[in-house]
């Protein structure tokens, strides 16, 4: 297949991309003819495809650098409330193409590109992901970074730079395999040491008990080494900064206390210390409960904090405050501040994914703050209250071996407490096992706060042609402001209108089914509907569920093949933890379908199966904006809000859902007839486990396409040379399925049913498309982050622009 339309050509044309005018694009050539030379050391006969990358990298960093430098000292002068954002996961993605959209340059770096004979395209392939978080909740960080810089607030993202991020991610004999995501082998051009602000972190040692005071002793020290990345807002002239400590032997590390023997050993040994910051682990919505893990959590808490305060004494209103130090009163006022300082924001109900960190490990590793946690826990626990729910309650879980709960320790240590989701945050204070007691002891505490994502990266970016084909209709303030998509309801029976929506999606679908080919060497059929489920691979999330409705699907094809029937392209994608066993099978079953389906000649093309690899930030921009369906199809009450549902209907595609996360939210916005909503409801679900319960095999022995799928499975059908392979898939779902995959198999087939029916009219599809994108102006990450400030922060966002580089400050 060759390429369906000139990039260059089409992008140019495109206002929401700004001005290419010549000034712009002569200084941009002669910059990056500048650093191609100077930074890169290359002349054009020498370089290659990575060294235009650098050189366009830097070219576009030096529009960064005067308003980064301009907005810290603007913060400096008006002393704003400042706003700090911790996260052991920032999933940035990459940043070139991002930081053209938000200062307006994409359109004359693309002619200036253009113009010097190189493919833009080509160059921004060359960037590695900044791959550090794991999925939904890691994105989310870096989505509200982009938002708080749009909305003028002073924020910083503080988290670890990771020296490999989430592992990248092959398909091997259908199997997934590892390999080390080493991201920084060829250098950051976003990244700026600042060695200046270095902080040490101690660790380890033991507590002396002395008439002065409590003393921590012994203690082995790391030092943190800050990075800065700056976080351009849309096109404000703001620059925030995301700091990421990387861990650092000191210069003395273990040699104190050897002879000039322990030398070389000693240097060495340097590496045990600096492996804080070495990788992300890489579970999602799991805890493992490993000693580095716990270190990293303290290295990004330490160091953040003493920047923090720095920074305070360092400020105009922090010199002036006078510190009275009345030292009896000391942790009571340590402790004020603390409360009112810190908010907790809770992303998971699933109780394998909350921090209980046992007793033995914390002592062992930060000993003089377990026992403030006991401390703290002895005054919290002086509240009137029942035995059982004082145990409930306990920072410090008894039983077997005692652990710290995390979760617990936050709520106390927080002036509020939010969930990611309405229903999710109706959950968190409704279950007891989670925050019920909390709530009841101070409702006042508790939030929501519904996630949202940003639309500069997941439409203006990722999705041009359709950002333009609304900026035609509506203007582009829609970018700063989401919820003027409403305004698109007004050309809902727009005949052109319609068609150009549809337009921008054929094409994509054939811009996505080119990289496929090109990448993978699978040919897929445009003209199908594109169905995605891409996530990380997770029991709750139900991939296997998608997995009955592909094999039903094909059995019915195989059943009728002389009837019309829609032709799909199911395509899933995601990683599975590595020491998720069950989640890598979910994987292989999911290769064996297809490789079963799509070499069936009697399917054709109306059938594929496709597992995408390595699924990322990078391929969600490629893949998203070609997707006809969304798949959302968790257990009801198991998915706290999902943002990949968001991104999915901001790109004009159907949901087909459970009423879970913000799914439910979704349905309220674009009015519940425009999505496909099926299944059991979180109501249902808790009646099923107070009364009866869930048993697979009525539903196994009740619904023969149900029963012939399994069997299909179990008697291997899709692993003929190993027939046994998915034996404990089958036995999971049989058997102990803690998410009900077969309770919403009915439902879910009627329902694919049902959007198979709509996908034979295409301007009823496009219609409800609209509706979609028109109802999605809650879920922009803007809207998310307002609602923080006002309601948590008590900080106010502001659209205004701060004066550029070249002008006055006022
Ligand atoms: C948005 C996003 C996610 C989150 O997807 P969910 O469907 O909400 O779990 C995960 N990974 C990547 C790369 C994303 O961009």
């Amino acid at each position: 297949m060759s390429k369906p339309f000139s990039d260059h050509d089409k992008r140019k044309q495109i206002s929401v991309r700004g001005l290419a005018g010549v000034e712009n694009v002569a200084e941009l050539k002669v910059a990056f003819n500048r650093h191609l030379h100077f930074t890169l050391v290359k002349d054009r006969n020498v370089a290659n495809k990575r060294d235009y990358y650098f050189a366009l990298a830097n070219t576009v960093r030096d529009h960064l650098v005067g308003r980064w430098i301009r907005t810290q000292q603007y913060y400096y002068e008006k002393d704003p409330k400042r706003v700090y954002y911790i996260s052991l996961e920032f999933y940035m993605g990459r940043t070139l193409q991002n930081t053209m959209v938000n200062l307006a340059l994409e359109n004359a770096c693309d002619e200036a590109i253009y113009q010097l004979g190189l493919d833009m395209e080509e160059l921004e392939d060359m960037e590695e992901d900044a791959g550090l978080g794991n999925g939904g909740l890691g994105r989310l960080a870096a989505c509200f970074l982009d938002s708080m810089a749009s909305l003028g607030l002073a924020a910083y993202g503080y988290g670890i730079r990771y020296e490999f991020g989430i592992f990248n991610q092959k398909i091997v004999n259908g199997w997934q395999v590892e390999e080390a995501d080493d991201w920084l082998r060829y250098g950051n051009p976003w990244e700026k040491a600042r060695p200046e602000y270095m902080r040490a972190v101690k660790f380890y040692g033991r507590t002396e008990h002395t008439p002065d005071g409590v003393k921590w002793v012994d203690t082995q020290v790391v030092l943190a080494l800050p990075y800065d990345t700056p976080i351009p807002g849309y096109r404000n002239n703001i620059v925030n900064t995301m700091r990421l400590w990387s861990a650092k032997a000191p210069c003395d590390f273990n040699l104190k206390d050897f002879n000039v023997g322990g030398y070389i050993q000693a240097v060495l040994d340097r590496n045990l210390c600096e492996n804080i910051s070495r990788v992300l682990y890489p579970n999602d919505n799991f805890f493992e409960g490993k000693e580095l893990r716990l270190k990293q959590e303290y290295f990004v808490v330490a160091a953040t904090l003493q920047d923090v305060v720095r920074r305070f004494k360092a400020s105009k209103f922090g010199s002036r405050e006078v510190v009275r130090t009345d030292f009896a009163e000391l942790p009571n006022k340590a402790w004020d501040v603390c409360v009112r300082t810190c908010a907790y924001t809770n992303h998971t109900v699933l109780p394998e994914a909350l921090e209980r960190w046992p007793i033995d490990l914390f002592h062992h590793l930060l000993p003089r703050h377990l026992e403030i946690i006991f401390e703290i826990n002895h005054r919290f626990m002086e509240f009137p209250g029942d035995h059982d729910r004082m145990r409930r309650m306990s920072l410090i879980e008894e039983g077997g071996c005692k652990k710290v709960n995390m979760a617990h320790l936050c709520i106390v240590g927080s002036h509020a407490v939010n969930g990611v989701a309405r229903i999710h945050s109706e959950i968190l204070i409704a279950t007891l096992y989670v925050f019920k007691d909390f709530y009841e002891l101070d409702p006042h505490k508790f939030q929501n706060k519904t996630n949202g994502i940003t639309p500069r990266r997941w439409l203006v970016m990722c999705n041009p042609g359709l950002a333009e084909v609304i900026a035609e209709k509506i203007g582009e303030e829609f970018i700063r402001d989401l919820d003027q998509l409403k305004r698109l309801l007004k050309f809902i029976n727009d005949d052109a209108f319609i068609r150009d929506i549809a337009k921008v999606k054929q094409e994509n679908k054939l811009k996505f089914a080119v990289h496929l080919e090109e990448h993978y060497k699978v040919k897929i059929n445009p003209q199908s509907m594109f169905d995605f489920q891409v996530k990380r691979i997770h029991e709750y999330k139900r991939q296997l569920l998608n997995c009955l409705h592909m094999i039903t699907y094909y059995n019915r094809i195989k059943k009728e093949p002389n009837k019309h029937w829609t032709p799909r392209t199911i395509m899933v994608g995601g990683k599975a933890a590595p020491g998720y066993h069950t989640a890598k099978m979910i994987i292989r079953l999911i290769t064996a379908i297809g490789e079963v389906v799509n070499h069936d000649p009697v399917v054709g093309d109306r059938l594929k199966v496709i597992f995408l690899e390595n699924y990322r930030v990078t391929l969600a921009e490629k893949a998203i904006p070609s997707a006809d369906l969304s798949e959302q199809i968790s257990t009801a009450g198991t998915e706290a809000s999902g943002t990949g549902n968001m991104k999915f209907m901001l790109n004009g595609a159907l949901t087909i859902g459970t009423m879970d996360g913000a799914n439910v939210e979704m349905a309220e916005e674009a009015g519940e007839e425009n999505l496909f909503i099926f299944g059991m409801r979180v109501e249902d679900v808790d009646a099923m486990d107070a009364g009866k319960g869930y048993h697979a095999s009525e539903y196994y022995n009740r619904i023969p396409e149900l029963k012939q799928a399994m069997d299909q499975i179990a008697g291997g059908f899709f692993s003929p040379k190993q027939p046994d392979l998915f034996k404990e898939l089958v036995d999971l779902l049989m058997h102990h399925d803690r998410f009900k995959v077969f309770a919403d198999y009915e439902a879910y087939i009627k329902c694919q049913d049902k959007v198979n029916q709509l996908y034979k009219n295409p301007k009823e599809w496009t219609k409800m498309v609209i509706h979609n994108i028109a109802g999605c102006g809650k879920f922009s990450s803007d809207r998310t982050i307002a609602q923080y400030a006002r309601e948590i922060w008590g900080m106010e966002p502001s659209l205004e622009k701060i004066p550029a580089p070249d002008e006055k400050l006022k």
